[in-house]
């Protein structure tokens, strides 16, 4: 589906325009049923002449509420122009960046957190409703290495959660372990699974084979979903590595997040939950009776603002120039491995990934700090790690390798 293309700027800046006039105009219109305006006028210039050239300050200034889940159908008529450009966005993702094929469910959820809390929930009420489930028969399975909103899931939406251990050197699960876990959940009466495979985790940038998962809890012969957690790697990995299974050719993929707010550098609040049709029903809170077209998110009211910010930056790039900056974090981050290589510190990186995760040992706290390293724990760090984002450029890269130059040379003397 060829739905990206780069589009120029006066074809992006027209295009959010036309949709911001198909939506409620409220200073001409006779538009008193809602709790919704414009930004308050004292304090966000509404007439200032650079707006004209501004599609995103202005949909904030319009501020278009994208309440509700827009992939469905029916949504709040009054906001429907930058709607349907959050529609084309999910589509770009799930069809173009993912591989699915046909129709996808999905929206600009606030983060990561959300959007996996949001896979969790759609699958805790399927085994509850499809099953007959009962919430102490469900248990989530993600990896040690998995970012801390599975926990919070679990702990939200009061369910079991499982970790896999991972292996210290190559960070990955190993099927057995997975079965391991599995067959002791199941004498503890637990039947129904929801596993969560990684996309890049946060600390190290590894990737989970969801097969792994897939094939145990398939010759387990439990009820299970399987959800892609690509709140960091979403918009990386499959540029990096187009090959991956992580994505909706593979059809134990049930749904995927990703973040918009991390490598695609927009604003806060562009978390972004894709799911496979007929799933996100489960989901739906029927009392929300007020909402043309109800509500089938976690959060309720939205700024459309953000789905514009994602949209905006797609089709500036395009997929090809999106693909180039990768290529160039991929290369900054292969500079710094090869001068890691050379110090002969220790370090995880996943081929095609732009973390490199040192040991603790191998660098001195003082240079972590100095350089804004983040530690796996800051009570007792075992690794820090260096995020290749698009301000880290060689030359920064370059002061902390001859920094570990030096610090090595005072240790060897
Ligand atoms: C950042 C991150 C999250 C959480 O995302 P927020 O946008 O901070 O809510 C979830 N999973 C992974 C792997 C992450 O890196």
């Amino acid at each position: 589906m060829a739905n990206w293309k780069k589009l120029s700027q006066e074809a992006i800046r027209d295009r959010v325009f036309n949709a911001l006039n198909q939506n409620v105009n409220y200073y001409s219109e006779k538009i008193i049923g809602i709790p919704a305006s414009h930004l308050d006028d004292k304090v966000f210039y509404q007439d200032a002449p650079f707006l004209a050239n501004a599609p995103f300050l202005s949909t904030l200034i319009h501020n278009p509420n994208h309440i509700g889940c827009h992939t469905l159908g029916k949504s709040e008529s009054f906001f429907k122009g930058t709607q349907e450009i959050e529609k084309e966005l999910i589509n770009i993702c799930s069809n173009t960046i993912l591989k699915g094929d046909g129709e996808f469910d999905g929206y600009v959820a606030s983060g990561g957190t959300e959007a996996n809390l949001q896979a969790i929930w759609v699958y805790r009420n399927y085994f509850i409703q499809e099953h007959g489930a009962d919430i102490r028969e469900i248990s989530i399975l993600c990896s040690s290495d998995s970012h801390y909103s599975s926990s919070k899931a679990a702990n939200v939406l009061n369910l079991d959660i499982a970790y896999i251990p991972v292996d210290n050197e190559s960070r990955s699960i190993d099927i057995n372990e997975v079965k391991k876990v599995i067959d002791q959940k199941k004498t503890t009466g637990k039947k129904y699974f929801i596993a969560v495979a990684n996309m890049m985790t946060t600390m190290f940038g590894s990737v989970d084979d969801p097969n792994t998962y897939i094939q145990a809890l398939d010759s387990a012969g439990v009820v299970f979903k399987a959800h892609v957690d690509g709140a960091y790697g979403g918009f990386f990995y499959p540029f990096s590595t187009p090959d991956t299974n992580l994505n909706f050719s593979n059809p134990g993929v049930s749904s995927i997040t990703l973040d918009a707010h991390k490598m695609l550098q927009a604003p806060y609040g562009t978390g972004i939950f894709l799911i496979r049709k007929d799933l996100i029903s489960y989901a739906n809170t029927k009392e929300a009776s007020y909402v043309e077209g109800e509500d089938f998110t976690l959060i309720g009211s939205r700024s459309g603002a953000n789905a514009i910010a994602v949209w905006m930056i797609l089709m500036t790039y395009g997929p090809h120039g999106w693909y180039e900056k990768i290529l160039v974090l991929q290369n900054r981050t292969d500079w710094l491995c090869t001068q890691l290589d050379e110090l002969k510190v220790a370090y995880f990186r996943q081929p095609g990934s732009n973390i490199v995760t040192i040991k603790s040992e191998n660098i001195s706290k003082e240079i972590a700090e100095r350089y804004g390293l983040v530690p796996d724990n800051h009570h007792d760090p075992r690794w820090y790690k260096a995020v290749i984002m698009d301000h880290v450029t060689i030359e920064k890269l370059e002061a902390m390798v001859l920094d570990m130059h030096k610090m090595y040379k005072f240790s060897v003397s």
